[in-house]
């Protein structure tokens, strides 16, 4: 009875948390700010995702295309000490990240680069990036993609985010979207075919969280 009782709450543990992710305050912070505010922050099976791809290949230096407010570019910078370079536009998201990092205790491990990603490559084109996470406009992952990748060191890894754009590529009911929506469905779609077809890169695309793209460099 005792050995059966122990079992089941052995597997609700697993089952309430298999992901196994630890929240610190700040995260909670964060992630009740993002929910409020609407910031399309990481979802938790697409953070665990990224968190294993770097406790497995231990980037020294990471590029962020798309900070919010920091939330993930903190949790990054825990794992392992990588250096955390990140670019984001948006003033109100950049104001909200730079106090994150002060609360983080990570501040000397993270560079935000305030611009726009398009325009920001003379800022890092002296640095080099063991991986690089993209998860801005998703109507750009090509150019990300394009522009930055040159920077990647032999076998980097490149991981983009949201590529199921919430649910919505491949859809059933692509005809019954707005054209925008249709428009960023068909860029994420080109994206992904890009992806796949690079022949420089291994790229697999795994539906979980908000669909996650991992590609590493064959050289
Ligand atoms: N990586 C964050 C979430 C990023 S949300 C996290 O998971 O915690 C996407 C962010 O990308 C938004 O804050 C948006 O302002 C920013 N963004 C979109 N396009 C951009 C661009 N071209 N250059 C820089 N930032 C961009
Ligand atoms: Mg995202």
């Amino acid at each position: 009875m005792a050995v059966e009782q122990k079992t089941v709450t052995a597997m609700e543990a697993v089952e309430s948390n298999p992901l196994n992710l630890i929240w610190t305050d700040l995260d909670i912070e964060l992630k009740t700010y993002a929910k409020e505010h609407h910031v399309p922050i990481i979802v938790d099976e697409g953070l665990a995702l990224l968190e294993q791809i770097i406790r497995i290949s231990k980037p020294k230096h990471i590029l962020e295309i798309g900070t919010a407010i920091g939330y993930s570019a903190t949790r990054m910078a825990r794992i392992c000490g990588s250096q955390i370079t990140t670019i984001e536009r948006n003033q109100e998201m950049i104001q909200i990240a730079k106090k994150t990092f002060q609360k983080s205790g990570y501040e000397s491990q993270i560079r935000l680069i305030e611009c726009d990603a398009l325009e920001a490559f003379e800022f890092v084109k002296d640095a080099s990036f063991d991986l690089i996470f993209i998860d801005a406009a998703k109507a750009q992952y090509t150019k990300f993609f394009e522009i930055y990748t040159p920077l990647l060191t032999s076998h980097g890894i490149v991981v983009s985010d949201n590529m199921s754009f919430h649910g919505l590529v491949n859809k059933d009911d692509y005809e019954a979207q707005s054209r925008s929506v249709r428009g960023l469905i068909r860029k994420l779609a080109g994206y992904q075919e890009y992806l796949l077809k690079n022949p420089n890169y291994d790229t697999s695309i795994f539906e979980l969280g908000d669909g996650v793209a991992i590609s590493v460099k064959k050289d």
